[in-house]
């Protein structure tokens, strides 16, 4: 009788689990791939792309490729409720598909809870394919526009920093017309990162005439204007959400045990706390005694010992004890081809950082499309 194993979304510790299978199938078992996207985009290159200097193949894992050379069936669906007394997952697009051993590296979407309006005007930076989508039509608009397009990205974290300064040097270098404001609630940008880091970005932003409002909450939104606290308005053309990361409802709706912000609760093996063959990994993980930031990583580090464990769990045998990294080094692009590195009290920065991060980013790339 085979045993299935289902992988529900396509996230960076599912690829490598995937690319592991092909090199060593496991006889006996059917593995199943649902996702909604037959591309993964790599999170270290989507602000190279957005600045333009990557091209889209060079920064998304093409998940037909990767699937079809490790034998893996791909259905192009997202799952919703898992029905663990019939083990099946429901798919919004596709049949519902059985397991004996499940894993989820489902990711993240921004926070837009207690923001009324936030999902009806302007654009999450998650699901990355149709802010993609928006991020294409956007720049168009900003180069037949009669008057510059005010752009504001509410979130300043590394990601929102990321996202504002390649969007600023795209437009720039297409001679579009928009001007930036970056919006952060806490007191400084990169909020996280060492002061040196935060002074640095400082610069670099207002060097690029970006306005940066902090100690700054957005409480509502309605068409074209956000509502701040303390009652004044702002008006914006174009308002891009990089809030920190929220969770879906169905893990906890499915019966899954979850932490306070609805991630699926895991233990040192990576498994559900409450599901004994249910495995989580990247954002949508909380490793309950090893907490980690959310970010990806951490998500493709938890790819190997997950896709090991995914295996003893199919054979019945002991599962290995894995303990993140306490510290990751993160290499922090400023839209021109010059990044600043972040690790613990370190803070460097320069173009040679940019190419340090290009060639471990490209490595990384490189090792699925040999798979491909
Ligand atoms: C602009 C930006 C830049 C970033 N830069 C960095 C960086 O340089 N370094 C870093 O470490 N982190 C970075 N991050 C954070 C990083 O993106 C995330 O931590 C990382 O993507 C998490 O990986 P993951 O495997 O959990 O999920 P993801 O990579 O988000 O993948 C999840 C996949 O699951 C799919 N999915 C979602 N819901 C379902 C469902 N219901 N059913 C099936 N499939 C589903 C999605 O379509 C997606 O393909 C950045 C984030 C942003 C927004």
């Amino acid at each position: 009788m085979p045993r299935n194993l289902l992988l529900i979304g396509g996230g960076h510790s599912h690829v490598e689990v995937i690319r592991r299978w092909g090199l060593a199938p496991e006889p006996g078992v059917s593995v199943t791939l649902v996702s909604p996207d037959r591309h993964t985009p790599y999170s270290g290159m989507l602000p190279g792309y957005i600045a333009g200097h990557y091209g889209f193949d060079e920064c998304h894992i093409d998940l037909d490729a990767v699937c079809m050379q490790a034998g893996v069936t791909l259905i192009g669906s997202s799952a919703g409720e898992i029905d663990f007394s019939a083990r099946v997952a429901r798919c919004c697009q596709a049949p519902d598909q059985p397991f004996d051993i499940l894993s989820i590296d489902t990711g993240s979407t921004p926070v837009l809870a207690n923001l009324p309006g936030a999902d009806r005007y302007g654009i999450a930076v998650k699901p990355v394919a149709q802010f993609l989508e928006h991020w294409a039509q956007l720049r168009e608009a900003a180069q037949t526009a009669p008057r510059p397009l005010h752009v504001v990205v509410v979130g300043a974290g590394a990601a929102g920093v990321e996202v504002i300064l390649a969007m600023k040097h795209r437009i720039d270098f297409d001679k579009g017309r928009a001007v930036f404001t970056l919006i952060g609630d806490g007191p400084a940008i990169l909020g996280v990162h060492p002061r040196g880091v935060q002074q640095r970005f400082m610069t670099i932003v207002q060097d690029q005439q970006i306005t940066v409002r902090l100690d700054t909450a957005v409480e509502r939104v309605s068409a074209g204007t956000l509502l701040l606290r303390g009652g004044e308005k702002l008006a914006f053309d174009e308002v891009i959400w990089v809030t920190g990361a929220a969770a879906p409802a169905w893990p906890r709706t499915s019966g899954l045990q979850t932490d306070a912000a609805g991630f699926i609760a895991v233990d040192k093996h990576l498994q559900s706390l409450s599901h004994p063959g249910v495995f989580a990994a990247g954002d949508i993980a909380s490793m309950m005694d090893a907490p980690r930031p959310k970010s990806g990583v951490y998500a493709v580090r938890q790819g190997p010992p997950l896709a090991e464990n995914l295996r003893k769990a199919l054979r019945g045998e002991t599962l290995l004890e894995y303990r993140p990294q306490t510290r990751a080094l993160a290499l922090i692009s400023a839209g021109d081809r010059y990044a600043v590195a972040s690790y613990g009290p370190l803070a460097l920065s320069g173009a040679w950082v940019w190419r340090w991060k290009n060639r471990i980013d490209t490595a990384f790339m490189q090792r699925y499309r040999a798979a491909g």
